[in-house]
């Protein structure tokens, strides 16, 4: 890949990030305020004690899941724009990685070379 093809993958990349960050953020407010009206609206109705802790579960479950969830979605979106290093098969994006990677043409990580054939380097 060149230094001009890493950059555009690069700029896609953040464009579907964004997008994926704006659907978690939606799923996860709307599932946890779903939870937490819920459980406010048993504890005034005087519902069973297990009711109010099994949403409570809940809630921690959720937020416990996302931290994984959100990994895994930086993976499989940094996968498939093919963003990886051949050498260690990191990230070749992130706050200073992608810096790194378009001033130097290397992986910040293993320091395999990064860019094939590029004048621009
Ligand atoms: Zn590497």
């Amino acid at each position: 890949m060149t230094k001009k093809e890493f950059i555009k993958r690069k700029q896609s990349w953040q464009k579907r990030t964004l997008t994926c960050a704006a659907i978690f953020m939606l799923f996860y407010s709307i599932t946890g305020g779903g939870i937490l009206l819920l459980g406010q609206s048993t504890a005034v109705n005087g519902s069973a004690h297990w009711v109010g802790n099994a949403l409570l579960c809940a809630l921690v479950l959720l937020i416990l899941c996302s931290l994984p969830f959100a990994l895994w979605m930086h993976q499989h979106l940094v996968r498939g724009f093919q963003l990886v290093c051949h050498g260690c098969g990191k990230s070749l994006v992130g706050a200073k990685t992608g810096k790194n990677v378009i001033a130097t043409g290397t992986c910040s990580f293993c320091g395999e070379r990064v860019f094939d054939n590029d004048p621009d380097v």
